[in-house]
């Protein structure tokens, strides 16, 4: 069956249209005041989830991280917010910028890992990553497509076509995740900085 080429309905790694501008150093703070305070691990997994970045070849955007609640002039935020279940939110680039606030909500009970798992993910969005399976959600058990939602959804080329559930940017995560890129998010990233 070859309808499945530019069907859109191969599963690879997608971004939006608008991306971080090219070889910017992002500023992203670890939020530490009163109830939206990171707690411990989360800050942990932060770190990972920084150096998953700044770890990188052939990307031309960093990452510097710290902690504290001076966050107005930072590029990003990662604070706790009051979402229900356990997860993250954040939005998308614009005007060369990351997405700036980034809450994980309902995670301190898992592991680390997982934590750094959701963390990477969000970081994702904010710079340009739209979900890798955005058409069916397969990774929530779903068949529901998220649409362009205003932001575009361009393929990007060289990740693998199929569903891929070890991309860190499928929708959903489970409490097994190891919280690293799967080799298609790091194609992905890759290409687009
Ligand atoms: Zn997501």
């Amino acid at each position: 069956m070859d309808l499945e080429i530019g069907m859109g309905i191969t599963d690879r790694n997608y971004r939006t249209n608008n991306l971080v501008s090219q070889g910017r150093n992002i500023s992203i703070i670890g939020y530490t005041g009163g109830s939206q305070a990171l707690s411990s691990k989360e800050r942990t997994a932060l770190q990972w989830a920084v150096a998953n970045y700044n770890r990188l070849s052939g990307v031309s955007i960093s990452f510097t991280l710290t902690f504290g609640t001076d966050y107005q002039n930072k590029d990003m935020v990662v604070y706790r917010g009051s979402g229900g279940g356990a997860g993250g939110s954040a939005g998308f680039p614009s005007g060369g910028l990351p997405n700036k606030y980034v809450q994980i909500y309902g995670l301190n009970n898992y592991d680390t890992n997982v934590i750094e798992h959701v963390i990477t993910h969000e970081i994702g969005h904010s710079v340009g990553f739209r979900h890798t399976d955005w058409e069916t959600r397969q990774s929530c058990g779903q068949n529901s497509n998220e649409g362009t939602a205003g932001v575009g959804a361009i393929a990007i080329p060289g990740t693998s076509s199929g569903y891929n559930p070890n991309s860190i940017m499928v929708a959903c995560f489970s409490c097994g995740e190891n919280g690293e890129f799967d080799n298609d998010d790091i194609i992905g990233l890759q290409y687009m900085y």
